[in-house]
């Protein structure tokens, strides 16, 4: 059984990064897979309630873009992460037996948390705890991330793990996190060592999947580069981190190795090269974010894929709720409390 979860918050426009890291290998994995879900994660948005502005909004647009950028709804499942409740519940759960040692050496943490790190919310170090919860209430065996979040897909395993033999029940399956293609870490185009980010405060570090075509060319003509022409190899790119990302982002939409792309543009210089990234961002990009504002304008169309989706998500995870709370010991409630519909059953 292969069963896919993956999400992103809704902490802002979508942006290249999440489009060629995460929902585009989603697109292709849905066709392969027996069950997909991806979820629109606002409890992870709300680990960093400083940077949050409309969530109910921004959960549409995430919705929007999934659909647009070609999850089907009708083959994967679309939802809200708190339409389902029993994300938290397990993340509680699971939050009982995971030791601080392992969520203090989460490099996200260490990195969104900054320097002052007694004064972050606790959400935000548990953060992995939830991601956890995520997948494994669904049993999910497959998860394709960016680069990023390699680290707490690791994580999710080890917790995974420690359950089974805590409660000596092979409940969950280990989870393996898929990271796959030239894309899994793109970088921001204001500073080649720093990955692009919904959270990034200049608009000018990324590519929002609704820019017109002349923002997607200036962002373009604005990306940092330097005044060497383009080199033979990806291997002269070593030491020029916002070269080697541009050329990352070119290979990935136009299914080229990078290398492949370095042979054809060996000797240019980057303004040319850039025309031609303009020009094939534009031809990719221009039409999921003309779908995008096309489905933003049908709210009750988006609001009922994503009931749809909660609906399914609910009797999924509801159907191994039980176990996990029989296998924690938790004393179940009485038929005649379930039938008041405070628990479902499964
Ligand atoms: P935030 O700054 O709010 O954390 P984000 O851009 O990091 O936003 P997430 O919602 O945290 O986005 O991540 C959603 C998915 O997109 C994850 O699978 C993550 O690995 C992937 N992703 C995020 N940024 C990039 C990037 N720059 N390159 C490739 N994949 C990315
Ligand atoms: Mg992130």
């Amino acid at each position: 059984m292969k069963r896919v979860l993956s999400g992103i918050r809704p902490t802002g426009d979508i942006h290249l990064g999440n489009y060629l890291g995460a929902i585009r290998n989603w697109v292709t994995m849905q066709n392969k897979v027996e069950e997909s879900l991806f979820c629109i994660v606002d409890l992870h948005a709300l680990t960093t309630l400083e940077e949050v502005i409309n969530l109910a909004d921004h959960t549409r647009l995430m919705a929007a873009a999934y659909i647009a950028s070609g999850i089907n709804p009708d083959k994967s499942i679309i939802f809200v992460q708190s339409h389902v409740p029993p994300h938290t519940e397990l993340s509680w759960i699971l939050s009982c037996i995971t030791p601080l040692g392992w969520l203090n050496r989460m490099t996200q943490f260490k990195e969104k948390a900054g320097k002052h790190r007694e004064n972050a919310c606790l959400g935000l170090l548990s953060y992995p705890v939830l991601m956890a919860a995520d997948v494994l209430n669904y049993k999910a065996t497959h998860v394709p991330v960016g680069d990023d979040q390699k680290q707490h897909v690791e994580l999710m395993r080890d917790i995974a793990g420690l359950f089974n033999r805590t409660f000596e029940k092979e409940v969950f399956p280990l989870p393996e996190p898929i990271i796959t293609g030239p894309a899994t870490r793109i970088m921001s185009l204001r500073d080649g060592t720093v990955k692009m980010s919904k959270s990034d405060a200049s608009e000018y570090s990324r590519i929002h999947l609704m820019d017109d075509a002349d923002t997607l060319a200036l962002k373009i003509r604005k990306a940092k580069t330097d005044t060497h022409p383009l080199p033979e190899t990806m291997k002269d790119l070593e030491t020029r981190p916002e070269a080697a990302n541009l050329i990352n982002i070119y290979a990935s939409l136009n299914n080229q190795t990078p290398g492949q792309v370095c042979q054809t543009f060996a000797g240019n210089n980057f303004s040319t090269f850039k025309k031609e990234l303009s020009d094939l961002l534009i031809h990719h990009m221009i039409p999921i974010g003309q779908e995008m504002r096309k489905l933003l304008q049908d709210k009750v169309e988006l609001d009922r894929i994503l009931n749809r989706g909660a609906d399914y998500a609910n009797a999924l995870s509801g159907k191994y709720r039980e176990e996990i709370r029989d296998v924690v010991g938790l004393l179940k409630p009485s038929q005649a409390y379930k039938n008041k519909g405070v628990i479902s059953s499964a």
